[in-house]
């Protein structure tokens, strides 16, 4: 079997500099959680970048052993937070990858095609929307508890992962917003919404929650109609091209008169962020810096809060506490929530395994990771678990159900909701 190996490519290069300020020190290696669970030097950040330096600078070439190691990192950027040296390893890991595709290098036994066919459905508002009546009809017809019951898909690895991580589906039209909502308190500006895709379909009363918050926050709220994927998926997978084309897209749908652009998916709000780093132009940088979290906009708005008695733990998406730096915020939201007691778990800000669709491509790790962090949420003793992006609430909700842990895991807007809903009896 002919080993294939490739230079570096001019395009897209991962950053010199970047790479060079590794210092090799080692602090990075405890907030990996790859590196936790296999104890290898290669599946550390400071391994695969010595891997991608080499590369870079020609030393080795872009193997698919390089791409294997690489393969195996979930992209949560815990190993960015950790770092004292400001090494931004997750453009590192995206241009790495971006030169491994454009080279075709890919690992032994890796599934590209199970990449390359769920990057045709999921990051499609339009496609993913056809499927949801057929899966509706198989939740609602009790055929999801037989399948469940009797194991049918146990033979096809990649539908039963996929449908294990199925929340309960809204009825059709839940997902349907207006196009305009003007501000319920003090007028503070003009907001954007972008409803995503996983988000819009499959937790279509977040978007609806979220919406609601920020009328009451003072926004006029425009929910672009045309609005497209983001192109998260593609960033992190290292088709650069295709998320270049879906961001200019996207961009494009939102009026130019809005003063921020509020994302409630932690991944998507990220992606967003990162236009202009990524696509070198001063609209997408201008867009960028409108661009915030659900929980930034709210920080200071002043919400007429009704009681919530329930105790709550919060788990960090990756893309929000390393991704956007935004950690302070949810926790002092849910912490205005009369009633609400917030029960830090240890290692909230490790990833639950979810990282896109890495939990549909690499089930093993994923899995561990999704077992060890049920036993965090465990020790807290909690009955709900609050995280700001969809994919987090399929990991985290599935793992949790198949270990018989009872918690409801959702999204912190839907507790502010619950706690605006109930302001008349509570306040
Ligand atoms: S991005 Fe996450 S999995 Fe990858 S090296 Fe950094 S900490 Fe480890
Ligand atoms: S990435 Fe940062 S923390 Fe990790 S070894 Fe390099 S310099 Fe140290």
């Amino acid at each position: 079997m002919s080993v294939v190996t490739a230079g570096p490519s001019a395009v897209d290069a991962p950053s010199m500099d970047g790479l060079r300020a590794c210092v090799h020190c080692g602090i990075c290696l405890p907030q990996c959680p790859t590196y936790r669970v296999l104890g290898q030097e290669m599946d550390s950040p400071r391994g695969r970048l010595y891997l991608m330096r080499a590369a870079a600078e020609g030393r080795i070439g872009l193997t698919p052993t390089l791409a294997r190691h690489l393969d195996l990192c979930l992209g949560c950027r815990g190993c960015e937070s950790a770092c004292p040296s400001g090494v931004p390893f997750g453009s590192l890991l995206e241009a790495t990858r971006s030169q491994l595709e454009r080279q075709g290098v890919r690992a032994p036994g890796s599934d590209h095609g199970g990449l390359s066919m769920l990057l045709q459905w999921f990051p499609y508002p339009d496609r993913l929307g056809a499927l949801l009546p057929w899966l509706r009809l198989y939740q609602w017809s009790g055929l999801q508890g037989l399948v469940r019951g009797i194991g049918l898909l146990a033979p096809f690895s990649r539908l039963r992962a996929m449908e294990a991580l199925l929340p309960r589906l809204a009825s059709a039209g839940a997902a349907a917003l207006p196009e305009v909502t003007p501000p319920s308190g003090e007028p503070r500006g003009r907001a954007g919404l972008l409803v995503g895709c996983v988000q819009r379909h499959f937790f279509p009363e977040v978007n609806a929650q979220t919406l609601r918050l920020l009328a009451a926050a003072g926004y006029e709220v425009v929910v672009p109609r045309e609005q497209g994927c983001c192109g998260a998926l593609h960033l992190h997978s290292g088709r650069l091209d295709d998320f270049r084309g879906m961001a200019r897209q996207l961009m494009r749908a939102f009026p130019a008169d809005v003063d921020v652009v509020v994302a409630n998916a932690a991944g998507c709000g990220s992606a967003l962020k990162e236009y202009g780093h990524w696509l070198h132009e001063p609209e997408a940088e201008a867009f960028s810096q409108k661009v915030r979290d659900i929980s930034e906009v709210l920080a200071d708005a002043d919400l007429p809060l009704g009681a919530v008695p329930v105790a709550v733990t919060y788990q960090d998406a990756c893309h929000l506490a390393h991704g956007q730096k935004v950690r302070a915020e949810p926790r002092a939201l849910l912490g205005r929530i009369p009633g609400l007691r917030l029960v830090e778990m240890a290692d909230s800000d490790l990833c639950c395994g979810s990282a896109g669709v890495y939990n549909l491509l690499e089930p093993g790790m994923a899995g561990e990771l999704g077992r060890r962090k049920a036993e965090r949420i465990r020790e807290t003793g909690v009955s709900v678990v609050a995280v700001g992006n969809p994919g987090c609430i399929m990991q985290i909700g599935q793992t949790c159900r198949g270990l018989g842990l009872e918690v409801e895991v959702l999204h912190p807007v839907t507790l502010l909701a619950r706690a605006l809903d109930n302001q008349g009896g509570g306040r």
